[in-house]
């Protein structure tokens, strides 16, 4: 999953980036209004982190335009804890969630966690498709009972298959899940991911769509 995180505070930025990361989200970091406006009209995120107060602009201008032009993507706002009506106005403007600061980041994680599910139509904590079983909470899977150890990269590259058995990604699709801006993608990357996931979770758990992608068919 990729994620856009808008903080001008570069410790704050700085750690919620580390937490971020190490929870295998692609990540990437702008710091004001303008910044993010261009991220969000050149890029493909599964989620915003919002800082409202940034120094060129209101984040909620952010969040207008990007609600202006119909963009569905789940976006959390982080406001200061007495900023009620910093959160009315957000909430209104098209936010689905919100923080305070200071951050809480076990609670961040699991609002992140929540709005993915639910933008991908799911209610249910767990991914669990044909004996395969992820918690994305804990990062453990297992297939038939038996735990398996994934990395971080097959992890990214499995979720958003398995967030929507039947659709099929293509390869440029699932590079985007995987890197972010600084990150060097090799040309290969993808498929050395999914053939390690197949010796994990069987030879025919992810099928390949010639010329078009890779996709987990529905049971
Ligand atoms: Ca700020």
């Amino acid at each position: 999953m990729r994620l856009l995180l808008v903080e001008d505070d570069p410790m704050i930025g700085e750690s919620v980036l580390d937490v971020l990361r190490a929870e295998h989200y692609a990540v990437d970091w702008v710091k004001n209004a303008g910044s993010a406006d261009t991220a969000l009209r050149t890029e493909t995120y599964d989620l915003v982190l919002l800082d409202l107060g940034l120094p060129d602009g209101d984040g909620l201008s952010v969040l207008r335009e990007l609600r202006a032009r119909k963009a569905r993507i789940p976006v959390i706002i982080a406001t200061a804890r007495d900023a009620i009506d910093q959160r009315i106005a957000g909430l209104d403007a098209g936010a689905d969630d919100y923080v305070v600061k200071p951050y809480d980041v076990d609670e961040i994680l699991a609002r992140i966690r929540a709005l993915i599910r639910r933008s991908a139509g799911r209610a249910e904590p767990l991914y669990e498709h044909e004996g395969v079983v992820l918690d994305p909470a804990t990062h453990t899977a297992t297939v038939d009972g038996q735990s398996v150890t994934l990395t971080a990269k097959e992890w990214a590259v499995l979720e958003p298959l398995l967030a929507r058995p039947g659709l099929i990604l293509s390869r440029a699709q699932l590079e985007e899940k995987l890197y972010s801006w600084k990150d060097e993608i090799s040309s290969n990357a993808v498929e050395v991911y999914i053939h390690g996931l197949r010796k994990k979770l069987g030879t025919q758990f992810i099928q390949t769509v010639r010329g078009v992608g890779y996709v987990i068919p529905k049971s």
